[in-house]
């Protein structure tokens, strides 16, 4: 595999999983480098969602293509928002609102939800699928979670939507608090890719 395409226009994601695969010496191209539209994310679970992007990618850019797809699982909200994460306050399906204006009201609805909830326990989920080809019937799947707590107040200027609330005790620190390499290192994101790198690498 000399190329492989990434199935998200999310740039914070896109940062994070780049500094993922470098070590694989294969070349990242994003979707939107290729005028490849978002595909639908339409599946209660985040396993079918990134197996919808990915083949969606592959299919149009004709190269082998890995997707994430992922979100926060809050507990006292029986798991939501999880799958409408990206979109938890509405807003255009067609990228038609600014990433920063969507993620702050996505962090404003969860935190008006959880105001006088002492439960704050979440956790994040990322699942990455890589397809060889479109129709690639053995996809590679990884999965990788991240424990922590909602806080109420923002903490924090790195990473990406949830990040500022999202609070990790054990080290006193929010998500958006860490460096990008501290972040990957522990994070959903990053447990999974390992995972789905350490299958490719068995060349399962
Ligand atoms: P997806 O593009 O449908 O997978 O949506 C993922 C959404 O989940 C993002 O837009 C964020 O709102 C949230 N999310 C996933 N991973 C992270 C993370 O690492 N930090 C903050 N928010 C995240």
């Amino acid at each position: 595999m000399k190329q492989l395409v990434v199935a998200s226009s999310n740039p914070g994601k896109l940062r994070e999983l780049s500094e993922l695969l470098a070590p694989l010496g294969i070349e990242i191209i994003a979707q939107t480098q290729l005028d490849v539209a978002d595909a639908e994310e339409p599946h209660v679970s985040f396993v079918e969602n990134a197996l919808a992007k990915a083949r969606h990618a592959s299919r149009r850019a004709k190269l082998p293509a890995l997707a994430d797809d992922s979100g926060i699982c809050v507990q006292a909200l029986g798991g939501e928002p999880g799958v409408h994460s990206a979109r938890f306050a509405g807003g255009p399906t067609d990228g038609g609102m600014d990433r920063r204006e969507q993620d702050a009201r996505n962090n404003e609805k969860l935190i008006a939800l959880l105001k006088d909830e002492k439960n704050r326990r979440a956790h994040y989920t990322c699942v990455v699928v890589l397809v060889r080809h479109a129709d690639d019937p053995e996809p590679l799947i990884a999965q990788g979670r991240w424990h922590g707590e909602v806080i109420g107040a923002p903490r924090g200027t790195s990473g990406f939507g949830y990040d500022p609330y999202f609070y990790l005790p054990e080290l006193g620190k929010t998500a958006a608090e860490l460096d990008p390499k501290h972040k990957n290192a522990l994070s959903h994101r990053g447990k999974a890719l390992r995972r789905l790198i350490a299958k490719l690498k068995q060349g399962e």
